[in-house]
């Protein structure tokens, strides 16, 4: 069991650096167009750098960026923070060892999320990075105070879960990792989506999926927090 007061997190200069350059990232990477999207990182402190509503990535600065309480008081920054804030808080606090959530609407992902279709986990390095099939989340609206919860609850033991009718909220270990995450995730949806027009998804052994599944589990619980 973890203990739920020691989270991961990293010092406040180098996760505003991270968070700056994972938005731009995943903006450069083709994740999402214009403004959609958000990132967010763990403080050392308990606080979260999270990216501000409604600001193109080229034009966005460190000095951008919003700090919040996990109860979402902002500590400092002068802009409004992305209005998926409570998907990245809810996510954060429910997961100590999570470091950082990436959100976007990377096109493969957001199909499956569209015809609400779990990702299948049919590739074995997939399954290590992931966990499994990346599940599809209940609709909430987004932005809505209920979609957070939802959310976290699909991420306890997977590093990607999707959002019905919207789009992808990846995770990990850092920043860079979890900006990782959400591109093999979108690499792997295109692959399964053309997987299935040659006739099918053909499922990993079941003794391959178990193997690498407890692969997950316990890098997931022994290494994220070191
Ligand atoms: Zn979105």
């Amino acid at each position: 069991m973890t203990d739920s007061t020691v989270t991961n997190g990293a010092p406040l200069a180098e996760v505003r650096a991270a968070v700056l350059a994972a938005a731009k990232a995943m903006y450069a990477r083709g994740l999402v167009e214009g403004t959609a999207g958000n990132v967010s990182g763990r403080v050392d402190d308990g606080t979260v750098v999270l990216t501000p509503s409604s600001l193109s990535y080229e034009a966005m600065q460190l000095d951008d960026l919003v700090q919040l309480t996990l109860e979402g008081e902002v500590v400092a920054g002068h802009r409004s923070p992305t209005s998926e804030k409570p998907v990245h808080l809810a996510v954060l606090a429910a997961h100590p060892e999570v470091a950082a959530v990436v959100h976007c609407h990377a096109k493969h992902a957001s199909m499956f999320a569209v015809a609400r279709v779990p990702i299948p986990a049919a590739i074995d390095e997939f399954v290590i990075y992931v966990g499994g099939d990346v599940p599809v989340c209940e609709y909430h609206a987004s932005g809505s105070k209920s979609l957070g919860p939802e959310v976290a609850s699909k991420l306890g033991d997977r590093s990607a879960a999707l959002m019905a009718n919207h789009g992808l909220v990846a995770v990990g270990k850092s920043i860079d990792d979890a900006l990782h995450t959400a591109l093999v995730v979108e690499h792997n949806a295109q692959i399964m989506w053309g997987a299935l027009q040659l006739g099918g998804v053909v499922p990993l052994p079941e003794k391959a999926r178990t193997d690498f599944t407890n692969i997950y589990d316990y890098v997931r619980q022994h290494t994220w927090m070191a």
